[in-house]
């Protein structure tokens, strides 16, 4: 819960933006050119932005009013739902966010493709400065701590924006080959690792790169597909299942367990991938469950931040949601760097007090 007082002071109205129609962009593998699969994303254990921007965009429709503007409150100046999900990527990788490095993965001692478990106890503590899952609860506790500073519970909100996107990403719960980065595998003639191409390469060889528009179109139709399209009955029946922020922990690890039943369903299940030409059929394959974990962590990021503002998940299909006016973002500016650094001075004074944020495994 938090105080709405906070929102008062800090609140200030979105620029109002009309909503783009759902536009279906279908593009066959077999179209690509090469140069887009050259585009490199920043950070090596992302989900590229049309993962990241792409959960926070979707969840974004699913939010509720009072949700809405609680997040707004805690984005700074404007910043959009999108680039505040993609922060935690370039904080793990200066210097002052590098203890939150082990926080965007959870490396499952498994044995895939025969077994395929995430088990907290024995997975979280071994990467020695917490995991997804530790990280996901502990944000989840710090978002809701009304003593606080805002800039502390904006971190929290921006890492709980990423973590959920990344935690449905089958190759951020698996040990096996540092989770695929050491799997050296062609794409389209390009040298790739398995991890890379899973995080940004695929989605990008079907979609090209990951504009705004691109990301706006994508969410269209997974919100389609959530909707009354091939995810309906699964997203009420199932993705909503385990949405409970007082059991941050046992949620998180359904979700992982989720991502990591893909390692020996699909993303490994040829067990000798290295070397190999993926950017055929392995990729054809392997774009519906990224498209689907997309939307999966979107709805329940939605789902997850609802009940962290209002108590309720507000899926249920009787709600109306709030227009968080992040929906046309196209000659916007691009100040992210410059938010990036407003951000990291404005936390660095307390950064010695955020001892007591890192999760000991
Ligand atoms: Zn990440």
């Amino acid at each position: 819960m938090f105080d709405r007082r906070d929102v008062d002071r800090a609140y200030r109205a979105p620029s109002i933006q009309s909503c783009s129609p759902p536009t279906t962009v279908k593009m066959q593998l077999t179209t690509l050119l090469p140069a887009l699969l050259l585009s490199s994303l920043p950070g090596t254990q992302a989900w590229g932005f049309y993962g990241h921007k792409t959960v926070a965009l979707l969840a974004s429709r699913y939010l509720l009013p009072e949700t809405s503007v609680f997040v707004q409150t805690y984005l700074y100046r404007g910043q959009s739902i999108m680039d505040a999900a993609v922060w935690a990527d370039r904080y793990a990788h200066i210097p002052l966010g590098r203890y939150s490095k082990t926080w965007h993965y959870i490396d499952a001692r498994d044995d895939p493709p025969r077994v395929c478990e995430v088990n907290y106890d024995r997975d979280c503590a071994v990467a020695g400065g917490g995991c997804i899952i530790s990280a996901l609860v502990n944000m989840t506790a710090r978002i809701q701590d009304e003593s606080l500073p805002w800039a502390q519970r904006a971190q929290a909100l921006r890492f709980i924006l990423h973590f959920v996107g990344d935690i449905h990403q089958p190759l951020h719960t698996e040990h096996k080959s540092l989770g695929g980065n050491r799997i050296k595998v062609l794409f389209h003639g390009h040298e790739a690792n398995l991890h890379s191409i899973w995080d940004s390469k695929i989605i990008e060889a079907v979609r090209g790169r990951p504009t705004e528009r691109g990301i706006i179109n994508l969410t269209n139709e997974l919100q389609d597909r959530i909707e009354g399209g091939e995810y309906a009955t699964e997203a009420k029946e199932n993705w909503k299942s385990c949405l409970n922020t007082t059991a941050a922990e046992e949620c998180a690890l359904v979700w992982a367990s989720g991502a990591n039943k893909w390692v020996c369903d699909y993303v490994l299940k040829d067990e000798d991938l290295e070397g190999k030409e993926l950017g055929g059929e392995y990729a054809e394959g392997a774009v519906p469950i990224i498209e689907k974990s997309i939307a999966q962590a979107g709805y329940r990021l939605a789902g997850w931040l609802n009940m962290l503002v209002v108590g309720k998940d507000g899926l249920d299909g009787t709600e109306s949601f709030g227009n968080g006016g992040w929906e046309v973002l196209e000659g916007a500016r691009e100040g992210v760097e410059e938010v990036d650094r407003e951000i990291e001075e404005m936390i660095e004074e307390g950064a010695r007090r955020f001892e007591g944020l890192r999760v000991q495994g």
